[in-house]
């Protein structure tokens, strides 16, 4: 009893006397204070963004209190009013505060007296001398003035969003008496593509002006392919006894004393522009050059290891020449794995890790990397399996920072961010928190992030975000992808990480209703910005989602129904994408040039994404142009003698021919009964001269059983005569490989055109394939049913279609090995 009346004493005086210490700034609409900056810190970037915080200082306090603080230079101060310094001001110093040196993007805010003090790390290195950006700037005093609207303003920065949304309406700002508050980052750069230095600096997205990065790739800025490969090709890989190059990743001949000279004067040059810090990195999709020289240098086998001596060696070298001076190495390809015939770096090495994994981490474990590592990360963009959709889970990104945090991270390059301030924004918020505070609560982050971006609607919002969010703690595939991969970067993607299957597991249709309502719900509320760019990115992941999770019934049940369902779910996905605005050079933005889907094209959204991103068929295919013909494209019949049309579609799993030649063709097929033959007519629009149309090949596959299957090639030319190949092992006896046949001599199928007797609109042509009983497997019993299918090619493997798709296809090797039904 006494104990808690004593406890309650406490409480009453504790919270009357916290009260009685707090410095009011704005009081009932009014305010002694004003907002000074520094006369002149004697670099022209740095008094233009000391004077462009206390301008948004003011301005964010008006949005907020409508009261507004007067803005002044320290020479023009008005004495004894009490001030908010920005800042290295001779106040500062006057009042003890403030230091000759500061640590990377450290930053102070201090209350002493009634004057308030925003100051920290305040640099700008002599890159790019004219540029005014603030990427080239540390500019700790801003971050300063940042942190203070957050902690006593409530102002909270979302992508894209005007200041005036960014704070609250209050009627006071206050702040305790002798206030601190001090922090030196540890995680000191976080790049990519910036958005409005607000939003960068206030959530942790830290530029790095002291740091030279290339984005990956430093060997291809040292020896450029345009200027070099025609005159130098010595300089270039060797490969199966040619120098070869490419536009974007060509690879070098490092046993040539020249190519290492100039990959090292790259650093010198790029070092002298102004940076403390340069990268030092291979090309991306690495190969290596096939020359002996190349073969014996360093007298080691491995090219990764090739390559850690080759970059040590520059390290050492610079030492010398730039002392001081660093470079950043990457982890990446061939150098993923650390070095094998040493374990000390000289004290001017960073190394960067791409990607950053428990296990790699263990693997540096023992060895001297003086100064430390940075990583490059994969969280974003839409080259990942998810494409245009919502990518980590909140307990993904803490457990993420938690590591770098333990590892010592230095820095990150993001590569990827920001596609989606819709349906990522709360996430972008917590990651960004996290950077600072790894322990921070991602719950409480998500509150607030709704309360402010949402209104009224932060019920619904908050629903939806950890509906959402528990969706994306299901994992489909835990194992890496290597982004080095160069069969990847030439776009030869293995369908075994089929984005379909991501989209499937995460967004059952139930799921989808149940978003939809939670955000519909919020829209009754609130009609935000961000919450319009939530319904535009949803729009898209509703309409996908339900195409894949038709498609995953469809291809279980072939049923026409489920067909009508999954290219009615593609019209209505190809319109959603085909409404969104689009810039002067056609990437996807808003009026005002914000850029939406990370300023992707309408043809890539259509694609999915690039890289593992892309859905392949049938998400490229026009949907109404299927729903119109009522095509079935799979688990097909075609009976002998029913003169009714069927379409073709497209034969291969990816389809980026957007122009989708096969809907031009118009391809359609029946089959009627010749003189002890078998008639397949073909109808097709050519879309191309008829010599190039001769050259053009249709194929008819057919037999009882699998085994032993005729497939039949042959020109669309008059008179010309088809070839036989018959099926000995299945895809399944080919370890996957693809359907695997031989050649058959003597058959005596030929093709006529135009084909007798069947009548055809302008501009089309009737083709007939005919094919004698006797040259089948055997002939066929009346009313039998066979395997079939018949295909058309225009050319190249986009372009072919085919009347029985195969819907399980993993790689290109099988878009031939599934058959649908022919009735005698
Ligand atoms: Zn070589």
């Amino acid at each position: 009893m006494k104990r808690s009346f004593l406890m309650l004493l406490w409480l009453l005086l504790g919270s009357g006397m916290a009260a009685a210490a707090d410095v009011a700034i704005i009081a009932e609409g009014k305010s002694d204070y004003q907002i000074i900056y520094p006369d002149d810190v004697g670099n022209q970037h740095l008094n233009l963004y000391h004077r462009q915080a206390a301008e948004m200082l003011a301005q964010a306090l008006l949005c907020s209190t409508a009261v507004a603080l007067p803005v002044r230079a320290e020479k023009d101060l008005a004495a004894g009013q009490p001030g908010l310094y920005i800042g290295a001001c001779r106040a500062l110093s006057a009042a003890g505060l403030g230091k000759s040196s500061y640590q990377r993007w450290e930053h102070h805010l201090v209350v002493k007296g009634k004057d308030v003090f925003m100051f920290g790390d305040d640099w700008r290195g002599g890159v790019y001398p004219d540029s005014s950006r603030h990427n080239y700037c540390i500019l700790g005093s801003y971050k300063s003035t940042l942190t203070f609207l957050e902690k006593f303003a409530g102002a909270l920065f979302m992508g894209g969003a005007a200041l005036a949304d960014s704070v609250p309406k209050r009627s006071s700002i206050t702040i305790p008496e002798d206030y601190h508050y001090d922090r030196i980052p540890q995680i000191q750069y976080c790049i990519s593509r910036g958005k409005d230095i607000n939003y960068d600096l206030a959530n942790n997205f830290l530029p790095s002006p002291w740091y030279g990065s290339h984005g990956g790739h430093s060997h291809s800025r040292a020896i450029l392919q345009d200027k070099y490969f025609a005159t130098n090709p010595e300089y270039f890989a060797l490969r199966k006894g040619k120098r070869v190059t490419h536009p974007t990743r060509p690879q070098y001949c490092f046993s040539n004393p020249q190519v290492r000279e100039m990959i090292y004067q790259e650093v010198l040059e790029h070092l002298d522009k102004g940076y403390e810090i340069v990268q030092l990195a291979q090309s991306d999709g690495f190969w290596p050059c096939e020359c002996p020289d190349c073969a014996a240098l360093y007298g080691v086998e491995s090219f990764g290891e090739k390559i850690w001596i080759m970059h040590r060696e520059m390290a050492v070298r610079l030492q010398k020449d730039r002392p001081g001076r660093k470079v950043c190495i990457i982890a990446y390809g061939p150098t993923r794995i650390p070095p094998q015939t040493f374990k000390d770096f000289p004290d001017n090495v960073v190394i960067e890790l791409a990607p950053y994994s428990d296990e790699i981490m263990a693997s540096w474990q023992g060895y001297q990397v003086p100064g430390g590592f940075v990583v490059y990360l994969y969280n974003w963009g839409y080259y990942k399996p998810e494409g245009f959709m919502p990518k980590q889970s909140w307990q993904f990104c803490q457990q993420q920072l938690e590591k770098f945090h333990a590892s010592n991270v230095k820095g990150i390059y993001r590569c990827g961010f920001g596609e989606l301030f819709g349906l990522e924004g709360p996430t972008y918020y917590i990651w960004g928190k996290l950077l600072d505070d790894p322990k921070a609560d991602p719950r409480e982050l998500l509150q607030q992030y709704c309360q402010r971006v949402y209104a009224e609607g932060v019920d619904a919002m908050q629903k939806f975000f950890q509906l959402l969010d528990e969706r994306l703690q299901l994992v489909v595939s835990k194992s890496e992808i290597d982004w080095n991969d160069p069969e990847l970067l030439a776009g030869g993607l293995s369908l075994t990480r089929h984005p379909v299957q991501v989209i499937q597991t995460r967004y059952p249709d139930a799921v989808v209703a149940e978003l939809e309502n939670l955000l519909t719900a919020a829209e009754q509320k609130n009609q935000s910005f961000l919450l319009q760019r939530a319904r535009l990115e949803f729009d898209y992941l509703k309409h996908t989602a339900r195409a894949a999770n038709a498609l995953g019934r469809f291809r279980t049940s072939c049923a026409p129904a489920e067909a009508q369902s999954l290219f009615a779910s593609l019209a209505a996905r190809k319109l959603v994408i085909d409404s969104l605005p689009c810039n002067k050079s056609g990437n996807l933005a808003d009026g005002s040039g914000y850029s939406l889907f990370g300023g992707a094209t309408p043809q890539l959204m259509r694609m999915g994404g690039r890289l593992s991103g892309p859905l392949y068929a049938p998400f490229q295919w026009d949907g109404q142009w299927m729903l119109d013909r009522a095509v079935v494209p799979a688990g097909r019949t075609i009976r002998v003698g029913d003169s009714t049309v069927q379409y073709l579609v497209p034969e291969n799993y990816m389809a980026e021919d957007l122009e989708q030649r096969f809907t031009k063709a118009g391809t359609r097929i029946f089959c009627r009964s010749g003189e002890s033959s078998l008639q397949v007519i073909f109808i097709l629009s050519p879309v191309v001269p008829q010599e190039d149309f001769a050259k053009h090949i249709l194929r008819v596959t057919l037999g009882p059983e699998k085994k032993g299957l005729f497939s039949m090639p042959g020109r669309c030319k008059n008179g010309s005569r088809a070839s036989c190949y018959k099926l000995v092992k299945t895809n399944l006896e080919n370890a996957g490989k693809g359907d695997v046949y031989e050649a058959v001599a003597g058959n005596k199928t030929v093709i006529t055109i135009p084909a007798p007797g069947v009548g055809t609109a302008p501009g089309e042509v009737a083709i007939e394939f005919n094919i004698p009983y006797e040259s089948m497997p055997r002939p066929p019993r009346h009313g039998e049913t066979w395997l079939f299918n018949a295909c058309y090619g225009s050319g190249d493997i986009h372009g072919s279609s085919t009347w029985e798709h195969n819907f399980n296809q993993e790689t290109w090797r099988n878009t031939r090995d599934s058959q649908g039904k022919i009735v005698f």
